[in-house]
């Protein structure tokens, strides 16, 4: 039997079934035809990050941010870079927690910069706090073999 992964398109919100060994290789969606990993954080709203979180069979690594906020400004090239080293093993999106208060508030999000690693729907570890790239990555990989 093929293994699949369920991947949630970035661009359309449309759920694609994939054999688990084609996710590296450039899949595209199967509705927008759009690249299914872009090397980029997906920007989310509450929906939207219901959505990855429901149908994803990756691993997702959350950036939980705010327009306002010195260190998430800072910290956003360096996630974007992380995009590119964790992909495809890892989807990254970012969630505006001003947006998205109540969904904020169902996470217990008390201080921005926060990273969420979520597996299976569920949170399995999270950090506040600005770093950088390599502490990013380091962090996540961490978080998956552990758990
Ligand atoms: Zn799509």
């Amino acid at each position: 039997m093929i293994e699949e992964r369920q991947v949630v398109c970035g661009n359309c919100g449309q759920i694609n079934r994939l054999p688990a060994g084609r996710l590296a290789s450039g899949a595209r969606c199967g509705s927008c035809h759009q690249q299914l990993f872009s090397g980029r954080p997906i920007e989310v709203d509450e929906q939207g990050f219901d959505r990855h979180v429901a149908h994803s069979d990756i691993p997702l690594l959350v950036d939980v941010w705010a327009p306002w906020c010195g260190p998430c400004r800072a910290m956003a090239p360096m996630f974007e870079r992380a995009a590119k080293e964790l992909e495809p093993d890892v989807r990254l999106l970012k969630f505006n927690s001003d947006a998205a208060p109540s969904t904020s508030s169902r996470l217990r999000i008390t201080g921005i910069p926060t990273l969420l690693l979520m597996r299976g729907g569920r949170e399995i570890s999270r950090r506040s706090g600005a770093t950088d790239t390599w502490n990013i990555v380091a962090w996540a990989r961490a978080g998956l073999a552990g758990s």
